[in-house]
């Protein structure tokens, strides 16, 4: 995408000496003593028609093996801790929302496209890193607000809105944001370096993270990740507060997380391309007396860029390259990568609790080392084990008490971000001697799906993506996909243009707690259940015994996309083969493969969309609204599936709009939903019921 505009403005050539001066423009390449060399070998080879000529390339007035950062020369701090502990570090989401004079209104400072704005699509990212710094020690500081839903001067929620009114809202000095009579837009820049400068704290580097502007002009080109440094402050000083050079440190920082975020990110974008790593005069990266820099991660204006961007898997990357990027710029060879997440844990009827580690293949160091278990009896305070050298703890799980547990992963390096949870309850009260095991399967977050014709593109309509817990940054569907209608202005912002009506809104995805959403319903009909999710259900097999145990298999999917894993549906087979019985409930039942859900489930794939009013009926005439739209309180789904009955089950609800098969029961062996039961507005009661049918509790 990017190629440099490169103007020679003096050649000297004299027999084999070749001198040449450029514009700026070349300094804007990540130069490295190869590509050096190679550049010099060209340039004889075209001047003087053999590559051994004695070259010197000046870039301004300045030798090109200048720009060589220490970051290019492999040359890092060595000797430091191996995380941030200590390190103090200014990070900031670009832009939000802002009070203008002119119109008398408050408004966002970007375009708003592609179901977000830069304002809030920034914070997404940010949120993120933050937690990866602190949980790697570090102390951040954010001029704009904590994610609460408290409102703020604009009537918004205050995380929405520009770092001015935060800290005019936190008593900051008039002089750090009130400068430009007025111009509450321009305040809202400036006063961001201007806070950090006059914090009473060793601030290390400043990140202000932004995305940016500019289209490729179709829908398969990435933009990519341009990162920006400034070489002089306002009044042309070259230093820092430390005296020491701003280009020379500034460049290096930006070279440092430029590099992580490209690599890393090229791991599932290959194509994704490397900008310029560009000295400009922003006062974002100006004003800090400390090393800073302006990442522009991607194109917030373009569609290749945002097929990625709106993945919360990829944000979750891009945000962990950032940290990375920042922690090797600091520590150097010796720094630890944070682990990533335990996904895979399962707690047992003895109350062993097991997990396994998630191993990262970009990073041997992120390995966990130790091991940090919250353990929750009833809606209680969290407890903390940390457990070192092994994967398991043993629970005394006392009967009649709801237990509830996540992990933390731990290294030298800092902790993890947290697992899912898994939930147990033992009930001695009732004669019956039920056991269910709850799998929480749902696993994925992912985009929305897109599609791309000569004259449209976009979002294809009703879909949405499955966030990671949360998003900030949903403002509403895409309504414009005609390509050729340009950008005019940011009320008319062409191609890709969306509504902005739940701007403000947090947007619920997998909150990955639906073991105990489950839990809290099987323990009110006390019911005994343990959890698990999908890898760790062969750990309640024992060796002398192959079957499993249960009552019933309560098997999640949620908006998962992805079919049941071959080791998933063989271990289900044995289960059910010894007259097992399951309950499974998912938007996605076309994705289990055919022949397998008759056999086993007793229901086939009917037909995609089925309601749309999200009216569903049971055969018992009660009646339940499904969740359609992205929301602040549960789980939606977007895509709710007709069944058809197999091998003599029945049908047991039917959507109401549509007329069509909801669920398909077969008694003793079957239950299964073509939508997330998590999605039902009153989920305890129709998990309750769906309970109550399957265990002949009515
Ligand atoms: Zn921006």
């Amino acid at each position: 995408m990017w190629s440099p505009a490169v103007k020679v403005k003096n050649m000297r050539v004299n027999g084999n000496k070749i001198t040449i001066q450029t514009n700026k423009t070349l300094k804007d390449v990540r130069w490295t003593s190869g590509n050096i060399a190679e550049l010099k070998r060209k340039v004889s080879f075209w001047l003087l028609g053999h590559e051994q000529g004695k070259v010197t390339i000046q870039v301004g007035n300045t030798d090109i093996e200048s720009f060589v950062t220490n970051c290019a020369k492999g040359i890092s701090p060595t000797g430091k801790p191996h995380d941030l502990m200590d390190r103090h570090i200014a990070l900031y989401p670009s832009h939000g929302l802002y009070y203008n004079r002119q119109r008398d209104e408050w408004i966002w400072q970007r375009a708003t496209l592609w179901t977000t704005v830069e304002d809030l699509y920034s914070y997404e990212y940010v949120r993120l890193i933050r937690r990866m710094l602190e949980n790697a020690g570090a102390t951040v500081y954010m001029p704009r607000a904590d994610l609460d839903q408290s409102l703020g001067i604009s009537g918004m929620p205050q995380w929405t809105e520009g770092a001015r009114y935060w800290l005019m809202g936190h008593e900051a000095d008039s002089t750090l944001w009130n400068l430009y009579e007025g111009d509450e837009y321009k305040d809202d820049m400036k006063c961001r370096g201007l806070w950090i400068n006059s914090l009473d704290a060793p601030i290390d580097l400043c990140l202000a993270l932004h995305t940016d502007g500019i289209d490729s002009g179709d829908d398969t080109t990435i933009v990519g990740t341009l990162a920006i440094y400034t070489a002089k402050d306002d009044e042309g000083h070259k230093q820092l507060r430390d005296g020491r050079d701003r280009e020379t440190v500034n460049r290096n920082l930006a070279d440092w997380i430029q590099t992580q975020v490209t690599n890393d990110l090229r791991t599932i974008a290959p194509e994704w391309t490397r900008r310029q790593l560009k000295e400009a005069n922003y006062c974002e990266s100006r004003v800090p007396v400390m090393p800073s820099l302006i990442l522009e991660l991607l194109s917030h204006k373009n569609m290749a860029d945002m097929r990625y961007g709106l993945d919360p898997q990829f944000r979750f990357t891009a945000s962990r390259a950032v940290y990375k990027g920042i922690l090797r710029y600091l520590n150097g060879t010796n720094a630890v990568v944070q682990p990533l997440p335990v996904k895979e844990l399962a707690i047992h009827e003895d109350g062993l609790l097991q997990w396994k580690p998630t191993v990262d293949s970009l990073e041997p160091t992120a390995m966990p080392t130790y091991y940090m278990v919250y353990i929750q009896k009833n809606n209680g305070e969290w407890d903390v084990q940390q457990v070192e050298e092994t994967t398991e703890l043993r629970l005394e799980l006392q009967n009649n008490v709801m237990y509830n547990c996540y992990i933390v992963a731990g290294n030298d390096g800092g902790l993890s971000l947290r697992s899912p949870m898994v939930s147990a309850y033992l009930n001695d009260q009732t004669a019956n001697d039920q056991l269910v095991l709850v799998v929480d399967g749902f696993n994925e977050v992912y985009g929305p799906q897109w599609f791309a014709d000569s004259t449209h593109a976009g979002i294809a309509p009703n879909s949405y993506a499955c966030e990671d817990y949360i998003t900030c940054a949903y403002i509403g569907q895409q309504w414009n996909y005609t390509r050729a209608e340009e950008w005019k202005d940011d009320d008319n912002c062409g191609w890709g243009a969306c509504y902005r009506d739940h701007a403000g809104e947090l947007t619920v995805g997998n909150t990955h707690d639906y073991a105990v959403q489950h839990g809290r319903v099987l323990r009110r009909l006390k019911i005994s259940y343990v959890s698990c999710t999908p890898d760790m259900i062969a750990s309640y097999r024992k060796d002398d015994v192959p079957e499993f145990d249960f009552s019933l298999i309560d098997y999640i999917c949620g908006r998962n996309r992805q079919p049941l894993s071959e080791d998933t549906k063989s271990l289900l087979e044995i289960y059910l083969g010894q007259a097992g019985r399951i309950l499974l409930s998912t938007d996605h039942f076309s994705a289990i493969e055919p022949a397998w859900a008759k056999r086993y489930l007793n229901a086939s794939y009917y037909a995609a969309q089925a309601t749309r009013s999200g009216r569903i009926t049971s055969r018992r005439h009660r009646l339940y609204q499904l969740v359609m739209e992205p929301n602040t309180e549960q789980l939606f789904t977007c895509t709710p599936e007709g069944l058809k009955p197999e091998n003599g089950a029945v049908k047991t609800a039917t959507y109401e709009d549509m007329r069509c098969t909801a669920a398909v029961g077969k008694e003793q062996a079957s239950l299964v939903y073509g939508f997330p039961l998590e999605a039902v507005q009153d989920f305890d009661k129709i998990y309750k019921h769906a309970i109550e049918w399957l265990l002949s509790l009515q």
